[in-house]
């Protein structure tokens, strides 16, 4: 319908200037006014007798004037007006403070209706500064029924979007298209659009909202889920992959590693194995919490691909992680062949060319590197499989964009991300899901504790004891530069304060974002190699990082950190046979983040601290578009209508496992899908 994309000024009683306050709020045109919906609802709709109503209550009634407005000046120069009102039962007053515009509105004998809180005032029933609308032979818009209210701007009154809203949906009169067919909204019981449009603005009764809200969820959740869907079905279905060799790896490669696989990695290795051998174009995700495994199984799946005659490449968030992958795949891959190397944006232009020219030859197999491996002039000569570790960091964009290297390349990724079960359904609704659900045999539990600043000294004689012992420590700060405004310990005077105080005899590094690669390299070498005993950092050092020898994980100001970070750092212990301690320095006096680090001390589940985290959050915080790159949700709110997802899911397998997208019937579904794909890929990156 062409009114739908018209500008807002079609519409009777908006002129340039109110249309410039409804651009504010992103509305344009009539369209985008059709779907601001309503922050919220106020019932005015039963209408109350005058000789019914209690002090201190909301109400709305229907009533005559029976005489003009009446000022009067207050000592304290406020002007009041009264409005004597009556309806058949009894009389009363409606007042309102200093606004000229009450004066000249009422007649004597008008019927209105006024919506608001009354009160007793001597022997008088008031009703104060109420909202008035009078009757007219039109419905009413804001009172006597059940009123919607819209988030607003300065300027812009509920009364100018309601009656804005109003004229809209008059104008659309029942006719916009559904982009659900018939068949499918009965088949999962959802309510018509005009009849959800017309009740999530103007609703008859809060249970026709409520089936509006839940097919317009629904909705939302359909478009984001197809959108997935779609990606997984242009990565995998439709292309012809790489059917690898049946690679006697486990002969090979894992009988000789100085561990034994635990049953979770070799099920998964399994799995990767016969999405790998297969010719269908593998999109797999690892997931398994921090410290189950995960490098070794992608080491085996290159294995696999390089003994199969093609190159493989691993990209992680930070050049850290993909200093320390190279050194562990050097090392798992020694006497194999299989050569290694390193690609990062530090480089120098000649090493990069270097690199560059082994990638196009062949005569490198594995390319370990950070986002540097995104760029174009990065050309491989048998691209077989491409891995990225810590998933979380990278889009979907990114990923598809790595797949371009070679002629369809096989896909890994490996996430720790503890993100909440039902989630992991929506954000990698693209890919097919392993689980490394067992830790390695050993391990023993992460001892964590919760202590305020008062017990540092404590903590440090405790510390300097197992350093003495061979241990290792870290200690993370929130910030690098002294800020005024947040007083936070930062890591270079923290780690002056440190080598100056308790740890005088001791061998104290320093890790932040700002320093220069190679400096962070040598400082990282130093404290893997054990010469640095403690190692004072930010959070640089949250993903990934692999140094089995130190025990201890000291992260002061603790409360600023999230949980998933928090657990994240803590993952960074606990890798060797050595019992290892986190401990939590908070002085925060809020309750919810003593919660939290409470929680924290309890379990070192990253699933259910997930949960917790988004339990204590609230859904909003925790799934912005900040943390998780969701494109944002009008109504729906994933963990709230968590089964409108899953029956959203549902419906998006019955459309295209019955292929119904080429009917006629879904020839708009089809139109607007196709129109927002490309905007999804652009929005979902899990940054
Ligand atoms: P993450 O899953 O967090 O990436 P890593 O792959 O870094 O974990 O593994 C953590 C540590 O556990 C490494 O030191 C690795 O060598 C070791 N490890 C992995 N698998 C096993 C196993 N099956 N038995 C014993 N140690 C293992
Ligand atoms: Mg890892």
């Amino acid at each position: 319908m062409d009114f739908l994309s018209s500008p807002l000024q079609k519409l009777k009683g908006i002129g340039p200037a109110k249309a410039k306050l409804f651009q504010k709020l992103g509305i344009r045109t009539v369209e985008d006014l059709l779907y601001h919906y309503p922050r919220g609802y106020k019932d005015k709709s039963e209408v109350s007798d005058i000789k019914d109503l209690m002090p201190e209550n909301y109400y709305t009634i229907r009533v005559r004037v029976e005489k003009k407005v009446q000022e009067y000046k207050s000592r304290k120069s406020l002007v009041i007006f009264k409005l004597p009102v009556a309806d058949s039962t009894g009389k009363l007053t409606a007042v309102w403070f200093n606004n000229r515009f009450i004066k000249n509105l009422f007649s004597p004998g008008e019927e209105v209706l006024l919506y608001g809180k009354v009160k007793q005032m001597g022997r008088d029933l008031i009703m104060e500064s109420p909202e008035h609308e009078k009757v007219t032979e039109n419905d009413s818009l804001h009172l006597s029924r059940i009123a919607p209210d819209y988030p607003l701007t300065e300027g812009l009154y509920q009364k100018d979007v309601r009656k804005a809203a109003f004229l809209a949906l008059e104008a659309v009169g029942g006719k916009l298209a559904d982009v659900f067919p018939e068949d499918l909204r009965k088949q999962f019981n959802l309510a018509e659009i005009n009849f959800c449009i017309q009740n999530i603005h103007f609703p008859d009764t809060f249970f026709n909202l409520e089936l509006a809200k839940r097919r317009l969820k629904f909705e939302e959740f359909f478009i984001l889920q197809s959108g997935l869907l779609h990606i997984k079905r242009m990565n995998s279905e439709d292309r012809e992959g790489i059917g690898f060799d049946k690679v006697p790896v486990a002969e090979e490669f894992i009988a000789k590693l100085p561990f034994k696989l635990t049953s979770a990695q070799l099920r998964v290795f399994d799995e990767v194995c016969k999405d790998m051998e297969s010719t269908k174009v593998m999109n797999r995700l690892v997931q398994g919490d921090v410290g189950s495994g995960k490098t070794v199984v992608a080491a085996a799946a290159l294995y696999k691909c390089v003994r199969s005659g093609y190159q493989g490449i691993m990209m992680v968030p930070t050049e850290i992680l993909a200093e320390q992958h190279l050194l562990t795949l050097k090392q798992l891959f020694k006497d194999t062949g299989i050569i290694v190397d390193i690609l990062k944006g530090s480089m120098t232009a000649k090493e990069k060319r270097e690199v560059l020219e082994k990638a196009r030859s062949g005569e490198l197999h594995v390319l370990v590197g950070t986002h540097a491996l995104l760029q174009d002039q990065v050309v491989f000569h048998r691209l077989g499989l491409v891995i990225t570790d810590e998933q979380h960091r990278f889009g979907v964009r990114q990923r598809a964009l790595l797949g371009t290297k070679g002629s369809n390349p096989d896909m890994m990724v490996m996430t720790a991300t503890p993100i909440p079960r039902t989630l992991t359904l929506i954000l990698y609704g693209d890919l097919d899901i392993s689980i490394i659900d067992e830790m390695p045999p050993g391990r023993k539990k992460v001892e964590t504790y919760f202590i305020n600043s008062a017990k540092k000294e404590r903590l440090f004689n405790f510390i300097l004891k197992e350093l003495k012992s061979g241990r290792q420590a870290y200690f993370v700060c929130p910030l690098v530069e002294e800020s005024e405004k947040l007083e936070l310990n930062s890591a270079v005077s923290y780690s002056e304060v440190l080598r100056e105080g308790h740890f005088r005899d001791v061998q104290v590094g320093l890790l932040h974002g700002k320093m220069k690669t190679d400096e962070k390299n040598k400082v990282m070498e130093s404290f893997r190699k054990g010469e640095t005993k403690i190692l004072v950092s930010t959070t640089v050092i949250e993903v990934g990082v692999n140094i089995p020898n130190a025990s201890i994980m000291v992260i002061e100001d603790a409360d600023r950190f999230g949980m998933a970070q928090l657990h994240q750092l803590r993952g960074r212990v606990g890798r060797g046979e050595h019992q290892s301690y986190c401990v939590l320095i908070s002085d925060s006096a809020n309750p919810v983040a003593a919660e939290r680090l409470k929680y924290m001390t309890k379990t070192e589940n990253g699933f259910d601290i997930a949960e917790k985290d988004l339990e204590l959050r609230g859904g909003g915080e925790v799934l912005g578009q900040k943390q998780h790159g969701l494109p944002e949700f009008k109504l729906a709110d994933i963990l709230k209508d968590v089964d409108l997802l899953k029956l959203s899911r549902d419906a998006v397998e019955y459309v295209y496992g019955g292929n119904l997208l080429q009917q006629e019937e879904y020839r708009r579904m089809k139109a607007i899908l196709d129109a927002r794909f490309q905007r999804l890929l652009d929005e979902v990156t899990l940054n």
